[in-house]
């Protein structure tokens, strides 16, 4: 943002992207307004998981969670400087995060979350925010300071995850970064790192060379393969953390409390969640 306002890029908000025109020699966004964009060399499309513009097919996961944001108690039992979790099986989780600041409230935050199927979310909003503590303290007692802050079932969001793998380039003068190209479950918490590599990804190429056409080699070459395994990643352990599975639980819980300390799996766990697994530095 500081460099964007240094260099004095215009920023236009409050316009709903629906598609792209493009021509021989530019490429224009098309907004909801019927407003037409300016004309430019190339566009890059960073409008999330249901852009208009990104390509693949959308599955929609089994799983996805209610999330509230809360303050951080002033005691409790839960790590204060980590994602912590509670599971039974993988057909419940509960999980807390820290995250900075809160902005409702300007204190220290912490991210709450329960995973639920997208079509029992409606029963568990009408079965009230007294039932919904009262679940989430069974699984996890610990979590009583920050899940009785929760004063309605309108604070909670329920987020519905989709897994979508699609194309870093659509037409000549079109690029895809974060999740408009790729987009998964949270499971991996890497969602963040990848929309931000491949934004520096795509600046290095265009620093690099001039030609459209080499932009799209660089920005591939440098992408594609990190994409490709932490997708698949995604798709091999979301099952472990979220799923009606008895078996896939079992065999988390026994690699990671027989194996998760041995020097070679401690290296791939601590690689794949910090984001670096397979990815080539540029
Ligand atoms: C519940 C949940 C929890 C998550 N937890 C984590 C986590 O712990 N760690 C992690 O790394 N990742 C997490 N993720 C994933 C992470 O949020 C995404 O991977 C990341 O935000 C992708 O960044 P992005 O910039 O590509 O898209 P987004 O952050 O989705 O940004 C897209 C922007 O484009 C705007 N937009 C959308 N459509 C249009 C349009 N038609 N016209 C104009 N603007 C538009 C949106 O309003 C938004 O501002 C989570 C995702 C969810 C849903």
């Amino acid at each position: 943002m500081d460099a964007v306002q240094e260099m004095r890029i215009p920023i236009e908000t409050n316009r709903e992207l629906t598609g792209v025109t493009e021509k021989k020699a530019s490429i224009q966004p098309v907004f909801a307004t019927d407003i037409e964009g300016d004309q430019f060399d190339m566009l890059i499309d960073a409008s999330g998981a249901r852009s208009p513009l990104a390509t693949g097919r959308l599955r929609k996961l089994s799983y996805g969670a209610f999330w509230a944001t809360v303050d951080m108690p002033g005691s409790h039992e839960i790590m204060p400087n980590a994602l912590d979790q509670r599971y039974w099986h993988a057909s419940k989780m509960a999980g807390i995060m820290p995250v900075g600041t809160n902005p409702a409230t300007g204190n220290q935050g912490a991210a709450i979350f329960w995973s639920e199927k997208p079509e029992n979310a409606a029963g568990v909003i009408d079965a009230g925010i007294e039932r919904f503590r009262e679940h989430y303290c069974e699984l996890w007692p610990e979590a009583e300071p920050f899940v009785r802050q929760i004063g309605s079932m309108d604070e909670l969001t329920m987020a519905v995850y989709d897994h979508r793998t699609g194309q870093a380039q659509t037409s000549y003068r079109l690029y895809h970064v974060g999740d408009s190209w790729h987009c998964t479950s949270p499971q991996l918490g890497q969602g963040a790192n990848m929309a931000l590599i491949d934004a520096a990804a795509l600046a290095k190429a265009v620093e690099r060379t001039s030609s459209l056409k080499d932009v799209r080699k660089i920005y591939r070459r440098l992408r594609s393969f990190h994409i490709k395994l932490y997708q698949s990643l995604s798709v091999i352990f979301t099952p472990l953390y979220q799923s009606n599975s008895r078996a896939l639980p079992l065999i988390r819980d026994l690699v990671i409390h027989y194996f998760a300390r041995w020097p070679l799996v401690r290296n791939f766990i601590t690689h794949t969640v910090s984001g670096v697994l397979g990815f080539r530095r540029f």
